[in-house]
């Protein structure tokens, strides 16, 4: 039997390890940041109709274009978005992809300020792009000045932000991305990407990255339908930008890349946001709820406004993460010494990772 090692991969894919969170059959798994609660009922329904409708035309490609879906995406966002405007893909991952694949390429950098999301590298990667992190400041917080200088200085072609960033929870505020922008534009041109995975979350009356869009076409904005609207599994990622911008994704994106299954059921889903989203408010009491409890317990949570929470000031997290596993609960090592991420869930989750934490704690 051959193995990876036998086969003529590409130079720079030779070592490399695939993006590998564990999938691990437990009763609590918060280690993806998943909404954890089920999707409403009455949403269930239509998305079943919708998708038995899809079904009968499965004999034809889907709308290439998947005008509907864009229209249902301007619709969700607001700030006066037009369906050239938005885009989408199968996860915002694959959006991500398609920036990096047109606009990325050899000999071209994209910057990310680490730590961050961990696809950016290999997605990076993957199109022969350079990737590197540059540092965050104290507590992996980022300030307008620290952002400019970190772009002058590397000449990124591509500047990721994630916010709030990912694994850390750590907001950004719309300074740092308006310095980003004009650092980047004034040395390479390039574009900046604001990865809004967990926007939802934030506290009501946050300004979006969306604010920034007029007059900054270099500027693109991801969301995704994986966190706050409880559909990881459908796989649907979206973006806004200028229509130049969607005009450069369409080099690059395969032929019907969207499924009509995945049309239908991401519409079912944007046509009840409301219900879809309902379950926000409750889980970022949890998520406050982690931040004092894990404090009461002598633990070190950082600031969060997503829907997890990363906390240090443990003495050895391999173990802390075990002996939660053999408790039945999944969290994530995101390889930060001393540190775990966890995912805010249902009050009856957050409350049987809190008390199985003290129990491992206490030895
Ligand atoms: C979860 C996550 C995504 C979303 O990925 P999908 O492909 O949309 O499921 C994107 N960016 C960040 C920072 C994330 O944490």
């Amino acid at each position: 039997m051959p193995n990876l090692d036998d086969l003529p991969l590409r130079d720079d894919l030779k070592g490399r390890k695939p993006y590998g969170a564990p999938q691990l059959e437990v009763p609590i798994a918060l280690n993806v940041n998943e909404n954890t609660h089920r999707i409403p009922r009455e949403v269930i329904e239509d998305i079943f109709s919708r998708i038995a409708h899809a079904t009968l035309q499965l004999n034809r490609y889907p709308d290439r274009e998947f005008l509907g879906l864009r229209k249902a995406f301007a619709d969700y966002l607001g700030h006066d978005l037009t369906v050239e405007q938005i885009w989408a893909a199968n996860g915002s991952n694959e959006i991500i992809q398609q920036i990096i694949q047109a606009f990325g390429g050899p000999g071209r950098l994209a910057l990310g300020f680490g730590p961050t999301y961990s696809m950016y590298s290999i997605i990076a990667l993957g199109f022969e792009t350079d990737y590197l992190d540059a540092p965050r400041l104290d507590r992996y917080e980022l300030k307008p000045e620290h952002v400019r200088e970190q772009i002058l200085k590397h000449k990124p072609n591509t500047v990721l932000l994630c916010s709030p960033n990912n694994p850390t929870g750590t907001p950004l505020s719309l300074d740092c991305i308006e310095a980003a922008y004009e650092a980047v534009t004034e040395v390479t041109g390039g574009i900046v990407v604001v990865d809004e995975a967990y926007a939802e979350f934030a506290p009501t009356n946050t300004l979006s990255a969306l604010t920034l869009l007029p007059g900054r076409e270099r500027l693109m904005v991801s969301r995704t339908m994986s966190k706050a609207f409880a559909f990881a599994g459908a796989r649907v990622g979206y973006l806004a930008a200028d229509p130049a911008v969607v005009d450069a994704l369409r080099l690059v994106r395969l032929p019907y890349h969207l499924s009509a299954l995945t049309q239908a059921a991401a519409e079912g889903a944007l046509a009840h946001s409301a219900a879809m989203l309902q379950t926000v408010d409750d889980i970022r009491v949890q998520r406050d709820r982690l931040i004092v409890e894990l404090t009461e317990m002598g633990l070190d949570p950082y600031r969060s406004e997503a829907n997890f929470v990363l906390f240090g000031g443990l003495q050895d997290s391999a173990a802390t993460w075990q002996a939660l596993l053999d408790r039945g609960i999944l969290v994530r090592n995101v390889g930060i010494p001393g540190t775990l991420r966890v995912t805010a869930g249902t009050e009856s989750e957050t409350t049987a990772f809190l008390s199985s934490l003290r129990e491992v704690l206490a030895g």
